[in-house]
């Protein structure tokens, strides 16, 4: 059986579509100096403003000489100068001549080859070349590395430590970045209590608050935590009311399944559109998706590793994109299964797995036992996801498997 045969239940890559083309990008943005914009997200391309390097320079300690002047009957020159990083040799080098040059100086004018300290000798200002020359040679040429109205970084781009450095080398003090999302967080459940509180008869601590405030911390979103909700219609109600005002987007955890207690659909459909899907993933399943007010709201499974990763698969992108961020694909790579893996035909299966590289340099993963929804223990001792395809079935031990490596978001 196909997942599409699986009646009632929306193929992932159909749900992650659809989240994607209902949501756009903030179009409110700041400019932010190089010191804290590590992390955020480019509102507008970066152009080159100027060539890097700005010159030609040296890639050596060493001698700048005209290729030219050195043949077999001649191998020395007269050392006329020095070039220094900072303070370059101002003269036109003329036949005859050498400068003494450090790494990052600017090449005199009239030079066009660079010779290493190691190949030469030194009397007084004489200078001896002892090897054979190679024109051009160790020379940094202006603009090799970037060059002048060059697009360096582009629009959505979550800035990496060695953007900021590219940044610097254009002399660009400040970008234009998109605001942070601003997202509301609350769990929903009559039997949570918060990590520290007694534990009452049949209650379990909230858990899943705490995994997805950590991805959205990553994600460097502004967070409203709103706590644990009771099941309760009016307090349900008047927090959706109150995050909807003033957030981009609400996430909750609970109450999206068909459970007795499950008021957030009732709540929802007062308040807002949304869509209670069955997605055709595993863990998860229950997901619900749509809007209250102006704000974009993620109902994930009570389940915490559901919750885990339907945050991780569903909601995450459609952040992204919000966010203003270019979405990339996770990459995905290939390796032999230690175990035979159980699945039924149905639902993409995310497995929780142990990627790690045999001595013969080949990948292989290994489940990490028991795939609970609910046990967090699984995702906490895993490294990737084992993702088997909707209609694929049993796997036997030594088949290839596809496997995502945790990204910095989950790992
Ligand atoms: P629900 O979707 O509300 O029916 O919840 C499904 C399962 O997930 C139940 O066993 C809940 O107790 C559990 N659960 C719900 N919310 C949380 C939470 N925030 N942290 C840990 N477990 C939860
Ligand atoms: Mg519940």
């Amino acid at each position: 059986m196909g997942c599409c045969d699986a009646p009632g239940l929306m193929p992932l890559n159909e749900a992650i579509n659809q989240l994607l083309n209902s949501v756009k990008p903030l179009t409110y943005t700041e400019t932010v100096g190089l010191e804290l914009i590590l992390d955020r997200i480019l509102a507008a391309d970066i152009t080159a403003p100027i060539n890097v390097p700005g010159y030609d320079n040296s890639a050596m300690d060493g001698y700048a000489i005209r290729a030219e002047d050195i043949n077999a009957s001649n191998k020395t020159l007269t050392q006329v100068g020095k070039s220094f990083a900072g303070a370059p040799y101002t003269e036109e080098l003329q036949a005859g001549q050498c400068v003494r040059i450090m790494t990052g100086a600017q090449i005199p004018a009239g030079a066009n080859t660079v010779v290493m300290q190691e190949d030469t000798s030194a009397d007084n200002e004489s200078i001896t070349f002892l090897t054979a020359i190679k024109p051009g040679s160790h020379i940094r040429k202006a603009g090799e590395d970037i060059r002048l109205g060059e697009v360096v970084l582009h629009k959505g781009r979550r800035l990496r430590p060695a953007d900021l450095g590219l940044l610097a080398s254009l002399g660009l003090a400040e970008a234009n970045v998109y605001r942070p999302l601003r997202i509301a967080l609350f769990s929903t459940g009559d039997e949570l209590r918060l990590p520290g509180q007694t534990l009452d008869p049949g209650c379990i601590y909230d858990s899943n608050r705490f995994v997805v405030e950590a991805m959205l911390k990553r994600l460097g979103i502004d967070i409203l935590n709103l706590g644990i909700l009771p099941d309760d219609k009016d307090a349900l109600r008047s927090a959706f009311e109150d995050a909807a005002s003033s957030c981009d987007a609400i996430i909750t955890s609970g109450g999206v399944s068909v459970g007795e207690a499950d008021y957030t659909k009732d709540i929802l459909d007062e308040l807002g559109k949304v869509n209670f899907w069955k997605v055709a993933v595993k863990p998860g399943k229950p997901f619900a998706f749509g809007h209250v007010g102006a704000a974009v709201f993620f109902g994930l499974p009570g389940n915490p590793v559901s919750a885990a990763v339907t945050f991780h698969q569903l909601a995450l992108p459609a952040i992204q994109k919000m966010a203003g961020e270019t979405v990339e694909p996770p990459i995905t790579v290939q390796a032999t299964t230690e175990h035979t893996l159980r699945k039924h035909p149905g639902r993409t299966d995310f497995q929780r797995g142990v990627l790690a590289q045999l001595e013969d340099g080949s990948w292989q993963v290994c489940d990490t036992g028991s795939q609970g929804s609910g046990m967090l223990s699984s995702m906490v001792k895993s490294n990737c996801y084992i993702r088997l395809a909707a209609d694929e079935g049993n796997i036997e031990a030594g088949e290839l498997v596809d496997v995502i490596p945790y990204d910095r978001w989950i790992s």
